[in-house]
Formats: structure tokens, sequence, C-alpha cells
């Protein structure tokens, strides 16, 4: 049992807490080609549930086709993925893996979140209704508590103002809170996020950081391809570089960012840094 959150705590949760609500993401020996490309080289990763991953590589080594993969997107040649010990794409059935049908394969998607670097909002749609539309069509949630929630998820993101505002009418910061807050409504175990600033002036990243890095506190698992190493250093459980769709090495930040073990890495940090 896990001890109740205080409504008045000040302090972040503890790992405990933290841990029962992320799920786990593995992601065992996992190969995938374009025709004669490999974009994926047996790749292994396990996030723990609660924990922050962030990826780090050149243009071109598989960290989208890796996180696409992990959200039910893309379909792997080989190994496996799960997410909260539920297989991507597969039912087990005692010895037996099961394809998922396409209406199944919805429904597990709903445990993951994802974010893009361009925000991918509805722009026919106002800010709450982009929010709503997943969890009514998705969860089964009645108009009210779905909009309930969107309102809460918007105090969250600091948009509590911009409900019934249109996509084209906000910046690109506030869009893409409002793209996270999308990604919470369905309550996903895991939020995987592809270059969430990569699209974003400047001036307006640290907005969007922010929210990412109070995410980070609350317990989700969150796997972040992302190029701001400050940001990586901060929040980061885990740091991993990847390179021709292979990861070359994983660590804590301070390890992989002070002494990375492959020049590869080095190289790469010199660019960015
Ligand atoms: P990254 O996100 O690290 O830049 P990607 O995962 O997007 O890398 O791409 C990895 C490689 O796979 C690239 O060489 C890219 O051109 C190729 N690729 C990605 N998607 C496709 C696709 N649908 N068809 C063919 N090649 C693709
Ligand atoms: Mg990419």
């Amino acid at each position: 049992p896990v001890p109740a959150v205080r409504a008045d705590r000040t302090s972040a949760p503890t790992w405990a807490e933290r841990h029962v609500r992320g799920g786990e993401v593995s992601v065992q020996g996992v190969s995938k080609s374009y025709g004669s490309l490999r974009v994926l080289d047996d790749v292994c990763l396990t996030a723990p549930a609660g924990s922050v991953t962030v990826i780090l590589g050149p243009s071109g080594s598989g960290k989208s086709t890796l996180l696409r993969s992990i959200n039910h997107l893309e379909r792997v040649d080989s190994g496996f993925i799960s997410v909260d010990g539920e297989l991507i794409g597969y039912r087990r059935q005692g010895d037996l893996l099961y394809e998922l049908a396409e209406r199944e394969v919805l429904q597990r998607r709903a445990d993951v979140g994802m974010v893009f670097q361009n925000f991918n909002l509805f722009p026919h749609l106002t800010v709450l209704e982009n929010l709503i539309e997943a969890p009514m069509a998705v969860r089964g949630l009645p108009r009210d508590e779905a909009e309930g929630l969107a309102r809460e998820l918007l105090v969250r993101v600091g948009l509590a103002d911009k409900a019934g505002a249109f996509p084209r009418q906000l910046s690109g910061g506030q869009q893409q809170r409002v793209a996270i807050a999308r990604a919470l409504a369905l309550k996903p175990k895991v939020l995987l996020f592809d270059e969430p600033t990569s699209a974003l002036d400047p001036e307006l990243v640290g907005e969007v950081l922010d929210v990412i890095k109070e995410l980070a506190r609350s317990g989700t698992t969150l796997l972040i391809v992302t190029h701001e190493i400050g940001f990586a250093r901060e929040v980061a459980d885990t740091v991993v570089f990847m390179e021709h769709g292979r990861i070359l090495e994983s660590g804590a930040p301070e390890q992989l960012f002070t002494a990375p073990r492959h020049s590869r890495t080095a190289a790469f940090l010199d660019k960015v840094l």
C-alpha cells in the first residue's frame, strides 16, 4: 500500500508515489528496417515506472521511429515492446501470442500519450474541444466529466483562460501546452515527447519545458527526445544516446554528459552543447 498524498504537501512526491502511477516501458531486442535501411537495430531499453528518460542522437538515428513503435504507430520486425506489462501489438494467452485487432490497438494506445514537434492540434476545434474529443471517444467519458477534466488540465498547464480559443489564436508555446494537456486527458501511463520544443521560438521553449518538468515530478513515465541538454541534466533519470538505429550508450545524466564512454557520444555533445 502507498500512503495517500496529503493535499497540503509542498514537497516532491516520493519515489513510491511516483512508482505507482506510471507504467514501465520495456524494449527488448527491437529491430526495424525500411527496405534495406535498418532504422532500429537490436534496441534494448527499460524505463522503470515513473522514470524520465531523455533520448539524444543525430537526425536519422531512429529516435522518432522508436517512440512511434512504443505508441503502436509502427510495427517492428523483431523484438518486443511492452508498456506496463502489456505487449505492444499482441495479447498473451497462455504461451501463445495473438495479434491485436485494430480496435484493441486503439484502446491500448490510450495508455501511451504522445506529443509531437508540431503540436498536431485539430485546427477547427477550440482548445476545450481538442481536449475532450479523445476522452469522450476513447474512454467513453460523458461530456461534462470530460470538460471538468479538461479545465483542470488547462489550469495545470497555465491556460485556464484559453478554453474557447482556436489553436491559430495561440502562440507556439501555448499550442504545445494544449497538446500536452490533450495527451494527459487520456490519463496515460506513459508520455512520449518527440522534440517538443524544436519548432518553438527560443523565448517560448522555457514555458513548455516547465510544464514537462512538473510532469516529471508527477509520476508519469516520460520518454523525451530533445536536444535541450540543460533540461535533460535537470530532469532525466537516464539519458540514452542513439546513432544509426542503435543505442550506443546510456547512463545517468552526470555520467553521460561529463564522461561519455563512447567517442561518438562525445562528438555529438560537442555539437549540441
Ligand atoms: P530521427 O527521429 O532520429 O531523426 P527517424 O526515426 O525519423 O530518425 O528516422 C530514421 C531513419 O528512417 C531515417 O533515415 C529516415 O529517413 C528513415 N525513415 C523514417 N520513416 C520512414 C518511412 N516511413 N519510410 C522510409 N524511411 C523512413
Ligand atoms: Mg525525429
